[in-house]
């Protein structure tokens, strides 16, 4: 398969929820889409086969090593990556005066550095040619915190650092770097949650429900437009009315 002369989109942790979501959008939309995953080739190949302008990408996006190979092969394949949805990430979940080391490197590596090692291996490329969009997949709970979630909370927050600083260093090369910053969304994430703690949060929620995997594609096509130019270092919550920044 080759792009078509589509623009490329690398969506990590396409595979499934809001990733999958943002794959099937934006191949909707007329990008080429690269669905990358890292456990589940089925649903990122059964997602994938529904399209003709979207190809899987298997690559662990915590390890360096793995994306800088990764993305050097999808590059040479199908030309220079113009989009970029940092989107794959994890949870953890353990109050801090329990949780181990290995919780807190695995979470702050899925979720942080997997963002400079994607980000680190395009940019070169985006710069070269005077286009990209960057956007980073936060969280409600890295601008308002957590219980049991400060490696979550860490890695998310710091990624609003990491956004702006390359928001400015791009902004002249016609780059834009955001961040969106979704509540509480209908995904394998969340499900497993107890459902006395998921009643007491829709309290918290003013539409009272979990927002969709679709209501935050829909965002992310709004901000890979090459129309909307104008808007970098920010951040878009997507949350329900439950907090406003
Ligand atoms: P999800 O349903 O649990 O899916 C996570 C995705 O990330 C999967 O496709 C998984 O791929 C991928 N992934 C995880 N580790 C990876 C790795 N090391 N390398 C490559 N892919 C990896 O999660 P989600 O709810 O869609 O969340 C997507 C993003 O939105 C995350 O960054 C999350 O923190 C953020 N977010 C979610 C919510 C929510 O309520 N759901 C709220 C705020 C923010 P495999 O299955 O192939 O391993």
């Amino acid at each position: 398969m080759t792009n078509q002369d589509k623009q490329v989109v690398l969506v990590t942790g396409g595979s499934r929820g809001i990733g999958s979501s943002i794959c099937s959008m934006l191949a909707e939309n007329n990008y080429f889409v690269i669905c990358n995953y890292n456990n589940s080739k089925t649903d990122a190949e059964a997602l994938a086969s529904q399209y003709d302008n979207m190809v899987t990408k298997q690559f662990d996006v915590s390890s360096f090593e793995d994306t800088t190979a990764a993305i050097k092969e999808i590059e040479n394949n199908y030309g220079p990556v113009s989009v970029l949805i940092n989107n794959a990430g994890i949870t953890k979940d353990r109050f801090i005066h329990k949780m181990s080391l290995i919780e807190w490197d695995d979470v702050l590596k899925a979720n942080l550095y997997s963002a400079f090692n994607c980000t680190r291996s395009i940019l070169p490329n985006m710069r070269d040619r005077n286009f990209g969009r960057i956007i980073c997949l936060s969280s409600v709970n890295a601008l308002k915190g957590q219980v049991g979630q400060a490696n979550y909370c860490a890695s998310k927050s710091a990624l609003s650092g990491f956004i702006k600083a390359i928001a400015l260093e791009n902004a002249s090369k016609n780059i834009t770097a955001n961040l969106v910053a979704p509540g509480y969304i209908d995904t394998d994430m969340t499900k497993n949650i107890a459902k006395e703690i998921t009643d007491d949060i829709k309290t918290k929620i003013p539409m009272n429900r979990f927002g969709k995997p679709n209501e935050i594609a829909k965002t992310i096509l709004f901000l890979v437009d090459e129309a909307t130019s104008y808007i970098t270092g920010e951040t878009i919550s997507i949350n329900g009315g439950m907090y406003m920044n």
